[in-house]
């Protein structure tokens, strides 16, 4: 199963995609997570530090595929979880579509995209077009995190309208699993934005201190909660996501409103 994380810059797709990562290994499943945002940040807490991304690792051996051994590509993280970090394009040349298209060549070389379960892009959605597309034409699910804001919602409704598209336009099926609420505790605006936009809603997280602090440990809440056990409540919450994308939801083809319809709609003037 191909999963696509998107969702504006910042949302906390990343610790989201760490967190739901280990909890499908914990579930049993062989997992790789593919980081394709720039930021080339994806895995950190997986594995506390910046691994040397696929565009480094071609260029090192001069875009000859052939010379790539897995290790240099594939790296292991805590969980049992692999983790594969695209990278930026390198400087003149493409663009992230680029990127991750490489990444995808590079993988199928390597046998690497049919080995797993279960592989999990990352990927920075402010808006969704060229590059940023790429994983919707790999993914089985599109998970949407947003909070309860303003422009995390117009990211929303952009991968909602580009989900569409793609649904449209490919011919294996893709979906939108819904979307999960982070640092949310007020909901208003999310209620208000699915009641015309309707998709699931997966979870709710709310700001968590401690989640802050992993990013800065380098570790998953899965690894801090070993010396923590309090923050097991906050596994829990990564656990359930895990079992609901388990269970294949049926998920929904979303339907996007227009721009003017979501700013009449979010605003309160
Ligand atoms: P993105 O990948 O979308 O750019 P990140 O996952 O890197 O975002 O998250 C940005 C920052 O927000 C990180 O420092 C992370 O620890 C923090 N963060 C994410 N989710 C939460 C949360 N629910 N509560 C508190 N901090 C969070
Ligand atoms: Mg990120």
């Amino acid at each position: 199963m191909k999963l696509a994380i998107y969702g504006k810059g910042g949302i906390g797709k990343s610790t989201t995609s760490c967190n739901i990562s280990i909890a499908l290994a914990r579930r049993g499943k062989r997992v790789l997570q593919i980081g394709c945002d720039p930021k080339h940040d994806s895995t950190f807490t997986l594995t506390g530090f910046l691994i040397p991304t696929i565009i480094d690792t071609l260029q090192i051996k001069d875009y000859h595929y052939e010379d790539v051994w897995p290790e240099d590509a594939i790296h292991k993280g805590y969980g049992g979880v692999d983790r594969v970090e695209a990278g930026g394009p390198p400087a003149g040349a493409g663009c992230g579509g680029y990127v991750v298209g490489e990444t995808v060549k590079l993988s199928k070389e390597l046998n690497a995209f049919y080995e797993y379960d279960i592989i999990l892009f990352d990927v920075l959605g402010d808006a969704v077009r060229g590059g940023s597309a790429s994983p919707l034409n790999y993914a089985d699910y599109c998970i949407i995190i947003a909070d309860n804001g303003f422009d995390a919602l117009l990211a929303t409704n952009r991968i909602a309208a580009s989900v569409r598209e793609k649904a449209r336009t490919r011919t294996h099926p893709l979906r939108l699993a819904g979307l999960v609420g982070n640092r949310t505790s007020e909901r208003d605006l999310i209620d208000k934005y699915v009641e015309v936009c309707p998709m699931p809603i997966l979870e709710i997280l709310p700001l968590i201190e401690d989640i802050r602090v992993s990013r800065i440990k380098g570790k998953t809440l899965f690894e801090m909660v070993e010396s923590q056990p309090y923050l097991n409540y906050v596994c829990d919450f990564y656990l359930n996501t895990a079992d609901q994308i388990l269970s294949k939801p049926e998920g929904i083809i979303p339907k996007e409103i227009s721009d003017r319809e979501l700013f009449s709609l979010l605003s309160d003037f």
